[in-house]
């Protein structure tokens, strides 16, 4: 299966393990990293509000990107 989830940002594969999904749901402020492979998933708040403006919204999830891959590479590292 390789379906695309809606609000994909990113999709972070590591050397072993499955790959996340990095999700942005609009205007909800976190971003979403879920596990291919399994029910994990960890929210990233990333502090923009319901009220910031699109480009401040995309420089917030740009700034908390590494975070999620910080996220998903200790879960790919861990046992599934
Ligand atoms: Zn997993």
């Amino acid at each position: 299966m390789s379906s695309t989830p809606e609000g994909l940002i990113s999709r972070f594969q590591p050397t072993t393990g499955p790959a996340i999904d990095i999700v942005y749901a609009p205007h909800s402020g976190a971003l979403t990293a879920t596990c291919t492979a399994c029910p994990w998933s960890e929210r990233i708040n990333t502090g923009a509000l319901t009220t910031d403006p699109p480009e401040k919204e995309d420089l917030l999830i740009e700034r908390h990107i590494p975070d999620a891959y910080d996220y998903a590479q200790t879960h790919a590292a861990s046992q599934h």
